[in-house]
């Protein structure tokens, strides 16, 4: 049976949302480290080269961004200039180290508009945390849906599942999910054992088996048993779902950075402040 628990509020910039994880209840999901869901208006005029979170460096593990609502554009150290909209999804694998913003578009801010949007840090294994940092921007029309009966509308974004592939490779094991579940609809998700699992439910209400996850909550476990998850939702419901084998390996952490040793995380922060994390213009 999955732990229910809801985020804690949340400001990231000038974005507000709620922060599903790390919880005290649930410190981490590994190898999910952060789940962060913006939740946010921008009023007409904004100025979008202030608005959102302007540049910072990643070091270690991959920061991405599931879009339900408005757009975001990416921009990073790597020359990856990248604008994605509802529906869309943004994979950093940051690797040894890159530097991005992340602002809404010069005419969603001009306009103003609704943001509504999941950030998820997903860890990387000790082998590959200091690769070439590489970015995938996959829109809507790239994310195939799994096969599942009417009202049920899940993009699969990375892993396989049901004999698809998502398009975005990962360097460890795990499945992420990400769409729409009309009121009444039902969905049966196969899940690994030992697998860590988490249904992130942005608006609307799921019933899983037993517990009954409503908006901004987060429904998790660890070492799953490998029984299929029974999904029903209760209202109209925007989903996320996470599972992935955990890599069971020592996290040192500050701030952007996810290694494996305090010495790692000091080797860093000496990188980025030399500038080896590349420069990234306002
Ligand atoms: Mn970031």
């Amino acid at each position: 049976m999955l732990q229910v628990h809801r985020g804690r509020p949340l400001q990231v910039g000038d974005f507000v949302g709620v922060e599903a994880l790390p919880h005290p209840s649930r410190p981490m999901l590994d190898p999910f480290l952060v789940l962060h869901h913006v939740s946010t208006t921008l009023a007409p005029g904004t100025d979008a080269s202030q608005a959102g979170v302007g540049p910072h460096p990643h070091r270690g593990f991959a920061p991405v961004s599931l879009i339900f609502e408005g757009a975001v554009h990416h921009r990073d150290s790597a020359g990856n200039d990248s604008i994605i909209r509802a529906g869309g999804t943004q994979w950093m694998a940051a690797g040894s180290g890159v530097i991005h913003s992340e602002r809404p578009p010069v005419e969603l801010a001009r306009s103003g508009g609704t943001l509504d949007l999941i950030q998820l840090w997903v860890n990387s294994p000790a082998r590959d945390k200091m690769l070439p940092p590489q970015y995938w921007g996959l829109e809507a029309a790239d994310t195939p849906l799994v096969p599942a009966e009417p009202g049920v509308a899940l993009g699969l974004v990375a892993g396989r599942y049901s004999e698809q592939a998502g398009p975005i490779p990962t360097q460890s094991a795990l499945l992420l999910l990400r769409g729409t579940l009309a009121a009444g609809a039902r969905f049966d998700w196969a899940v690994p054992q030992g697998w860590s699992v988490g249904v992130y439910v942005l608006r609307g209400a799921v019933q899983v088996g037993e517990a009954r996850i409503d908006a901004q909550q987060l429904g998790s476990a660890l070492d799953w048993s490998g029984a299929p998850l029974d999904i029903t939702a209760e209202a109209d419901a925007r989903v996320v779902l996470m599972a992935g084998a955990p890599l069971a390996e020592p996290i040192a952490a500050y701030g952007p950075f996810v290694m494996n040793t305090e010495d790692e995380i000091r080797q860093a922060m000496r990188d980025y402040g030399n500038g080896r994390m590349g420069v990234l213009a306002e």
